[in-house]
């Protein structure tokens, strides 16, 4: 089993139940277990301000699936969730599954780079990240205490405890 970590954020249409449903559907994929989430967190957009705070949270789950499938499966959450594609770069959006971490591997597929571009300089990926595993270590060597040093919580704050999955 690979150990992943999937950052999961909403801004709309009730984000913290999408968070919760997400959470159970990735709990029913094949071939994974998830193993624990984090606290929900109400953080500021990026990009376009002019739309609702994200509520987010970090997954940890252990799958056998591969890199390109569990992005096919998480794609599909994000669709089954009322997710619609639009031109606007990180507009308002139902759900969205990153895939931050898979094991250990670095991945620069065209639809797929693993680590995720954006997790080190992401307050909503961080503090949630460092919650469910203060003591994980990136690919690169760096440790996420010592990454998170360098990322200002920007208002992020605790909505509430881990969702039941
Ligand atoms: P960002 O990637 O900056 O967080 P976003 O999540 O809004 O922005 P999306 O529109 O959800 O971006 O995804 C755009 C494309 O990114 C997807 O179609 C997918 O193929 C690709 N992608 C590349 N790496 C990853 C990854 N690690 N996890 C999820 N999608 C990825
Ligand atoms: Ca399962
Ligand atoms: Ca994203
Ligand atoms: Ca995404």
């Amino acid at each position: 089993m690979i150990d992943v970590y999937l950052g999961l954020g909403s801004n709309l249409a009730e984000p913290s139940l999408q968070i919760s449903r997400a959470l159970e559907a990735l709990a029913h994929l094949g071939q994974t277990t998830v193993l624990r989430c984090s606290s929900l967190y109400a953080s500021r957009p990026m990009g376009p301000s002019d739309q609702p705070d994200y509520v987010n949270a970090v997954v940890h789950l252990q799958t056998l699936l591969t890199p390109v499938s569990l992005l096919a499966a998480t794609q599909k959450i994000e669709l089954q969730q009322g997710r619609v594609r639009k031109n606007e770069q990180w507009g308002p959006r139902t759900l969205d599954i990153d895939i931050l971490l898979y094991g250990n591997e670095i991945i620069n597929l065209p639809q797929l780079v693993v680590p995720h571009y954006g997790m080190k300089v992401r307050e909503f990926v961080l503090y949630p990240l460092l919650e469910i595993s203060p003591n994980l270590r990136l690919p690169d060597g760096e440790n996420v205490t010592d990454v998170i040093k360098n990322c200002p919580l920007n208002g992020l704050c605790v909505l509430s405890c881990a969702p039941p999955f």
